[in-house]
């Protein structure tokens, strides 16, 4: 399964928006975190995806707008779609059950051969109650209780970002080998200062060996930094590191 397949699962619809500005930075939002589909449900201005305002908010994300498929009906904008969930900055008494953001990024990649929707709706009016009714979840970005309305841009960023996270933990992270695992073993893990201490020490000792030219040192203790952040050091093996570095400033040249 590629990580493009999970990107490609989930589109975003937009219902009665008003704003062209709104809708580009949709366009955005939704670029951002690796997705490109939306749909928008008889916008305000049948001409929104060239708007000016539309296509400023955009900024780099026009190839998105360009797609962009403009609709009548909710029907249309959720053809193919098995898994729809409605975003609603209310809570209301008919209703579908509740979940949070999180939640429907795990679900999104649970079942990563289901089309899923994300409906969002106006800016004045939120979602009409029969979309909420017809969908398989509402979800509600949890606010200040004072003040629960999202720009309707940001609200998409927020799901956007969410099910990113899903997709990246789920396709990316296995690749990764959590060493605390694949060790089986681990030793006292080495302090900040002490692992500072032993660039400082192997800065030196590459220096006097001449393979670090301190007039012109290139990307080489940034990349070091770099390999061994990557290794969760311990005590041990920062100690290690030391005695070879007072071995090799122990040499004569
Ligand atoms: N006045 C409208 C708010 C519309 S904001 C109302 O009372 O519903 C535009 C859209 O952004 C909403 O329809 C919803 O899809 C999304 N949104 C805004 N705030 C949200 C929140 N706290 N939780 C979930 N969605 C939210």
């Amino acid at each position: 399964m590629t990580i493009e397949h999970f990107f490609s699962q989930l589109r975003f619809v937009l219902v009665d928006t008003s704003h062209p500005g709104n809708v580009g930075a949709a366009a955005r939002a939704i670029k951002t975190m690796g997705f490109g589909q939306l749909y928008l449900v008889n916008p305000r201005y049948d001409n929104v995806l060239s708007h000016p305002d539309a296509i400023a908010f955009a900024s780099g994300a026009q190839d998105v707008l360009e797609r962009a498929c403009v609709v009548r009906t909710i029907e249309e904008a959720l053809t193919g779609c098995q898994f729809v969930a409605a975003v609603s900055a209310r809570l209301r008494e008919f209703s579908p059950p509740v979940i949070d953001a999180r939640a429907f990024g795990k679900r999104l990649v649970a079942d990563s051969q289901q089309k899923s929707a994300l409906v969002f709706g106006s800016e004045r009016y939120g979602l009409p109650n029969q979309i909420v009714i017809d969908s398989h979840v509402l979800i509600n970005i949890p606010t200040d209780a004072t003040y629960s309305s999202l720009n309707l841009a940001q609200a998409i960023q927020i799901l956007a970002y969410e099910a990113r996270l899903a997709i990246m933990s789920a396709v990316a992270l296995p690749n990764v080998p959590d060493a605390t695992i694949s060790v089986g073993f681990r030793g006292e893990s080495a302090t900040s200062e002490q692992i500072d201490g032993m660039y400082d020490h192997l800065e030196q000792a590459l220096t006097h060996v001449g393979f670090l030219d301190a007039d012109n040192p290139k990307k080489l203790m940034p990349r070091l930094k770099r390999m061994f952040s990557r290794t969760q050091l311990e005590v041990e093996e920062v100690n290690i590191m030391r005695g070879i570095a007072r071995k090799i400033l122990g040499l004569k040249n």
